[in-house]
This record gives C-alpha cells, structure tokens and sequence, in this order.
C-alpha cells in the first residue's frame, strides 16, 4: 500500500517549530511520506500561533490555504496557540477534521493513525502530555531544540502566552538529560534548550542554572545554545557557567522597552538600570559576547520620550538583532484595557526607527569579526558554498562546498557581505 503522505506548516516559536520536527519524525518512523507544504497530501498539520493579530492572520491564511489545497478526502488538523485563543471558532468550522490543544499536540500520530483505521477518536480522548514529544530525528532544523520547559506564570500585562501555553511547568532533569544523549546518539551537534520563560525552569529544586552544570558535564563534542530568555536569575554563578567553551556566547535576552515607566505598566520585573548591569557583567568577562532581543513599540501610553529611551538603551547595548513588535491587543490580556492606544501609522515610524538602527548595530556587530576564528556548525551546501553558524550565532557562509553537514569547522573570517542578512564570509582552516 502506498504511505499516506502528510505535509506540515508551522507557525512562530522555537517551541512550535521544535514541536513540528518531533511530529515529522513520529510520522516518518510510522512509514507516512513527509511532503512540502503545498504539495498534494492525505494529511495536513497546521501548528498554529496566536501571539499577536498578524500570527492569527497568518495562521488562519495557512489552514485555508490547506484546506484548498487538499483533496476531498484529506485531513485538515489544527493544533497549536491559536487553538486555545479561538477554539470555538476554529471547532465550529466544517473544513477542519480535528482540533488539537497543546497539551494534547504530542499525540497528533495516535489520533490520524485511528482515523486511517476507521477509528474516530475525538481529540479530548487524546493523552496529555506537555513533553511527550519524540526525540527529533527527522525534522527541518540542523540543531537540536530540546524542550525543557512549557507556560509562564509571569502574566506580562501584553502577552496571550500564559493563556495559551498554561501555567509555568518544567521537564524532569533525567527526561531531558536522555534526550540530550539521544540526540547525541543520532549524530546532533547543537542543543538549542527551548521553552516559554526557561529561566525558571526549576524541577524538585534542580534550577535553570543547576540543569544546565548537569548538561554541560555530559561528554561527547557538541554545544549548547539557550534560546530566548528572560533577564532573570543572572548571577554571578550563573554567568561564570559560560567560561565553558560548550555553552554558546550568545543570548536573545528579552528587553521589550528602554522605559522604566513602559516596563511597570507591561509588568516586566526588572528595571532599565538591572537589564544593563547584566549586560555590563557579561560584557566584562566575555569579549564580543553576542545579544539578541525583543523590543515592543506602540504599547499604551508610550510617549516620545519613551520611545527615545527604547532607542537609546538599545543603541547602548549594540544588540546584533532585534525582533522588533508592533504593539497588538490581545483579548483578554490587561494591556487590553489600557487607555492611550497609540495609532497604527506612529506604530509603523517607530518600528522603522529600531530597524534601522538594528541594521546598522548588525553591521558594526558582523564586522566586529573580519580576521577572527569562529566555530561554524554547518547545515547546508548551496552553490559552491557551505552555510553555517558560528557560535556567536551568526550566520557564516564558508568559500568551500566540500565541507560534511552538520560538522564543527573552524574558520577564519575575511569579510561581511551588504546583504540583508550581513552574512559574513569565512575560509576553512584546515589544521
Ligand atoms: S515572560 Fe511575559 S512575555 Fe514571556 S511568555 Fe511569559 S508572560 Fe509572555
């Protein structure tokens, strides 16, 4: 018989993405046929994302487009953030097969399995299971994300997370320990520790920072990189971990606004004077070590002068890239009710402004590097080149296409190219 072939679109997240990849690899092993988004298939998987109005958009224009594109008797399945956001709206639709919350997501396989066997399971009967998800082996990243973590309990005054994602819940240390030798195993080189709000994992008192010593002690050659955290338990201990070559100089550190006033109201938990003093003890150890950020522009109430201090905190820190949101509403959140919306055309000014500036401090980031060594993890060959990262995470592009994938390679910087992405150009040192 032929395998049923099952497409995939993801939206947002590391978290989702990882959550896809995991779902890639449950049904390849379970003999179905992995095809291109877009393509002709027996099964569609759209992992939702709802964290501002344009995600929902996006999310929406994906299940619609599946729905055209599938057949009469193809499966439409919609899981993911926006589940829980619209779920009436997404259940009362007739051209939907099924509807999966999160915590149900990790069993997506069992229910189509059931389907094909003419056995409709409703998907509440599914088992829930926040970290049931398989270790990656097939999926669409080079890197391994590892879940380690699910929900926030921080309630920003803008954020639909913690209504979507649930409560904070942290995956037990062993569980993640054996993911990590597992993928290891299979061959993987980077382990990127994925959640919602990681920095307070805390598993029967086992801290983000004690998961992480237990991580780092595990032999084999490979890094570890922390995707986006929250500027929360940094202290001295736990900044002296990254002195170990394993642990990537990198952080997407989230500031979301350079006003103290702006960060009451969006309830952040820490003042303009503290995120730099983290900053300032990172920048006093380590040289050149790489931070990334969110930023909010448009939030209620924020003034010019507000804005100017966003952009004058940001400009101090000389972040290498900066995810830059237009304040959206978001039902049910207390930003909702604030007064002094700020118009969508003074949104669009401000939110060019911080890109502008982000081009200009990635340039200067970038070019920080021409002569210098980086380690690049390689992840594709592509017209007489080799792509990478390096572990400052920057995208690296070797002059050689000979190089093996997913394979460490040291190499010398020689420039920084004026495309969109400043992709910096390297050669390989071959010792
Ligand atoms: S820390 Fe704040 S912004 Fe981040 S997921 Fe939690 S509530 Fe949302």
């Amino acid at each position: 018989m032929k395998p049923k072939k099952v497409a995939f679109k993801t939206l947002g997240c590391r978290l989702n993405q990882l959550e896809t990849d995991s779902l890639v690899t449950d049904f390849h092993n379970a003999g179905y046929e992995i095809v291109e988004y877009g393509k002709p298939a027996d099964v569609y998987i759209i992992n939702t994302c709802t964290v501002t109005n344009q995600s929902d958009q996006k999310s929406k224009h994906s299940i619609n487009y599946s729905v055209r594109s599938s057949g009469e008797n193809a499966l439409v399945v919609v899981t993911g953030c926006m589940v829980t956001s619209q779920k009436e709206y997404l259940e009362n639709r007739d051209d939907i097969t099924y509807v999966v919350d999160n915590p149900r997501k990790s069993s997506v396989l069992s229910l189509i399995d059931s389907h094909f066997k003419g056995e409709i399971v409703h998907p509440s009967a599914l088992k829930q299971d926040l970290f049931n998800f398989s270790v990656v082996e097939k999926g669409f990243h080079t890197r391994s994300a590892i879940k380690i973590q699910d929900g926030c309990d921080n309630f920003c005054s803008y954020c639909i997370v913690p209504r979507v994602r649930g409560r904070a819940v942290s995956r037990p240390v062993k569980d993640i320990l054996d993911n990590i030798r597992e993928s290891l195993d299979i061959g993987k080189k980077e382990m990127v520790l994925t959640g919602v709000n990681i920095s307070r994992y805390n598993h029967n008192g086992v801290t983000f920072k004690g998961l992480l010593e237990k991580i780092l002690a595990l032999s084999g050659d490979f890094r570890v990189r922390i995707s986006s955290i929250e500027p929360d338990g940094f202290t001295e201990k736990f900044i002296e971990l990254f002195e170990n070559p394993k642990l990537c100089p990198h952080l997407h550190l989230c500031l979301q606004s350079g006003s103290d006033k702006v960060l009451l109201q969006m309830r952040r938990f820490y003042s303009i004077q503290q995120f730099l003093g983290i900053i300032e003890q990172f920048r006093s150890r380590f040289n050149r070590f790489n931070f990334t950020t969110d930023v909010i522009v448009g939030f209620p109430g924020e003034t010019d002068e507000d804005f100017y201090k966003t952009c004058e905190v940001i400009r101090q820190v000389g972040f290498s890239h900066i995810h830059t949101f237009k304040y959206s509403e978001r039902n049910g959140t207390r930003a909702a009710r604030m007064d002094n919306k700020i118009p969508g055309r003074l949104k669009n000014e401000r939110s060019e402004i911080v890109r502008q500036i982000a081009e200009e401090m990635k340039l200067t980031y970038r070019k920080s590097f021409i002569g210098d060594i980086q380690t690049v993890l390689t992840e594709r060959r592509y017209k007489g080149i080799t792509k990478g990262y390096g572990e400052h995470f920057i995208p690296v592009e070797i002059d050689n296409n000979s190089l093996e994938r997913n394979s460490f390679y040291k190499v010398k910087v020689t420039d920084v190219l004026d495309d969109e992405e400043r992709t910096i150009l390297a050669s390989p040192i071959f010792l």
